[in-house]
């Protein structure tokens, strides 16, 4: 009916605009309203004609300004805010930049006929009918999807789960990429085992002998959720209906400028399995390696490199290159740690043979032919790597490593029209790990509701098991319970720095720490203005209490371990007790009491 209205309207009157013609018709209505009802009020005719002629043109233009105005301020301050050096404005700048870039290939690959920019009119048809249908589907093949299938098999045993992930490999644990496969013999280094915390050898894969009573899809992309129909799609098409799915997709390594031109031999992010090969073979090269980031993955990094090396060195006698580190902040882990601590870390690589490159940031990176280093003819030539630094040093390289962050995989949700965190970034759910009904998020792409401590999100393996465990009970029972558990983190820098941390663990937050006969208490400040260093032989092992409002809300066990103080950690920080005199955390937790946390 309403579509026979509409064509009479048009064929009827196919001389002017549909406005028009609406308008002249509610006048014509309003003229017969008047001509039954009584005489139009003269004041009212007469404003009418006065300011029809006079004020309409100049009102119009006045609305219009701010839309061209407002865009091209706003763009105007961003960039001046940026020229003078804004670093939230640059990252976002960034995020902005790579985000079109990806979106723009995406497009010229013709590989996003799934994928709407979020300003698309998205309609989905209900009814919507899927090739396979499972009770439980898992996005995303890590750690969080890993835990949430073993969870759900706890509650039912039969259900049909099904787990896609982009990677070649059935789902494995990323901490020893950075850390114990680089002390693996060679052979034991190809075939992913290393020596874990127990002694016992392990493979990076959780279930290497294969999985049972559940399929896998590797190499396979998801690249829509379709919340209303309950289906998501792959890019080759295929689909699957869920009863409920969990998005378990983590994040995408930061580039640096540059990047994008050098092949993945000359330049490389540090995530996956593969990156974890390709970095093994070029180390085994005797390539000079310049690693960027000064957080915990670059420092890893950096270690596990230069001693690799230095094992190598001493093996093989030959010369197997360099490992310089470079990184914006003063000192490395500077953003997490107090000084003293970030200087023992500092310590442990230059013992190693890292060369160091703090408060410095990287500009660009680009392929130069450089002259041949130890060449007698100086017209033999070889290709470098040149990474330019904010002062304008040059430093010359065969492979670089980036280790600068990750975005969290949003873009699945976001499409979906699922709420992102504007200022957190990642899936933002309820405290029950719940997205949108029946869809669930878990790992490092989860912004949750923590009932205690608010709004957060993690990028830590703990929390992505714990998450993962918690969302696939939530997924299997008919019960869900909100997600308590305040999770926890680690790392490893060699044998001498190897440290457990609970809540917020961050330098611009005052410390007071409690080691082998001495108290150190620090004032907060932000990462890039540390506070003057500390020495004392007493900080091999000790716990340090992270404060806010006279509260503690982190806590750092250095070389220290055992499940039992991460439990008295945990509670002392949910206790939200006030401490006006700080020497009463001396007795909290007796360090001498704590074994030593063994790294070998
Ligand atoms: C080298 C390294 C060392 C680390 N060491 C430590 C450590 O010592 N301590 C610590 O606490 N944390 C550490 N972490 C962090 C920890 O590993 C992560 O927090 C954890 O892996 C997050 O798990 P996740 O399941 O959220 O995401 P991930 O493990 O990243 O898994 C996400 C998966 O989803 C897949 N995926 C994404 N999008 C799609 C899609 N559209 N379709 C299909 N599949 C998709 C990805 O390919 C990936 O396989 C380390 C991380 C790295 C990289």
């Amino acid at each position: 009916m309403f579509q026979n209205t509409f064509k009479r309207f048009v064929l009827n009157s196919n001389k002017k605009s549909a406005t028009h013609r609406f308008a002249k018709r509610c006048s014509s209505s309003v003229k017969h309203h008047f001509e039954t009802m009584g005489d139009r009020p003269k004041y009212i005719e007469n404003a009418q004609q006065e300011t029809k002629g006079k004020f309409g043109p100049f009102l119009f233009v006045l609305l219009a300004l701010p839309l061209v105005f407002v865009p091209l301020y706003t763009d105007y301050w961003i960039q001046s805010d940026i020229k003078n050096g804004d670093p939230l404005l640059e990252e976002f700048e960034q995020y902005r930049k790579e985000r079109n870039a990806r979106l723009a290939k995406q497009r010229a690959e013709g590989k996003n006929h799934h994928h709407h920019d979020h300003h698309e009119l998205k309609v989905t048809s209900l009814n919507k009918s899927a090739d396979e249908q499972y009770k439980y589907v898992l996005v995303g093949g890590g750690t969080s999807s890993y835990c949430a299938y073993k969870a759900i098999r706890e509650n039912d045993p039969e259900g049909s789960i099904l787990i896609l992930t982009e990677e070649n490999y059935a789902p494995y644990q990323r901490p020893p990429l950075s850390k114990e496969l680089w002390q693996s013999s060679d052979s034991d280094a190809a075939n992913l085992l290393f020596t874990a915390w127990n002694n016992e050898k392990a493979h990076v894969e959780y279930e290497p002998e294969g999985y049972k009573n559940v399929t896998l899809l590797t190499g396979s992309k998801v690249v829509e959720v379709d919340v209303i129909n309950q289906i998501v799609t792959l890019a080759n098409g295929k689909s699957f209906g869920y009863d409920k799915c969990l998005l378990g997709t983590g994040g995408t390594p930061r580039e640096i400028p540059g990047s994008e031109a050098l092949p993945r031999d000359r330049i490389s992010t540090f995530r996956t399995l593969e990156d974890f090969k390709n970095v093994y073979r070029l180390s085994q090269s005797g390539a000079d390696i310049v690693v960027v980031g000064g957080s915990f993955l670059g420092t890893e990094l950096s270690y596990a490199l230069s001693s690799h090396k230095t094992a190598q060195r001493s093996e093989k006698g030959k010369d197997v290159g360099s490992v310089t580190q470079v990184y914006l902040e003063p000192e490395v882990l500077a953003r997490n740690l107090p000084r003293y601590l970030s200087e023992s870390v500092r310590d442990a690589l230059r013992s190693v043979g890292v060369k160091l490159k703090p408060n410095r940031n990287v500009i660009k990176v680009s392929l130069q032919k450089r002259s041949k280093p130890n060449s007698t003819n100086s017209q033999e030539k070889v290709e470098k790597v040149i990474v330019t630094l904010d002062n304008g040093e040059e430093l010359e390289a065969d492979f670089v490593l980036t280790a600068t962050g990750i975005f969290p995989n949003t873009e699945l949700a976001e499409n979906a029209g699922l709420e992102i965190d504007p200022v957190n970034g990642g899936i933002v759910t309820n405290a029950e790990l719940e997205a949108r009904q029946n869809v669930f998020v878990a790992g490092d792409v989860l912004s949750y509701y923590d009932v205690v401590l608010g709004r957060r999100r993690s990028e830590h393996y703990e929390h992505a098991t714990a998450t993962g465990r918690h969302a696939g009970l939530n997924m299997s029972s008919p019960h869900m319970k909100p997600f308590r558990h305040v999770s926890m983190f680690w790392s490893d820098v060699g044998k001498n720095v190897s440290f457990q941390a609970v809540g917020e663990i961050k330098s611009e937050l005052d410390t007071y720490g409690v080691w082998d006969g001495v108290a150190v208490s620090q004032n907060g400040t932000p990462w890039n203005n540390a506070p003057a260093p500390l020495k004392n032989e007493s900080f091999k092992r000790g716990i340090v209490y992270y404060m806010r409002d006279n509260k503690v809300v982190g806590i750092l066990l250095w070389n220290v371990s055992g499940a039992r103080v991460m439990r008295d950690a945990r509670k002392i920080i949910l206790q939200k007790k006030q401490y006006r005199d700080l020497s009463e955390l001396r007795d909290l937790i007796d360090v001498k009491q704590v074994p030593a946390k063994s790294n070998n």
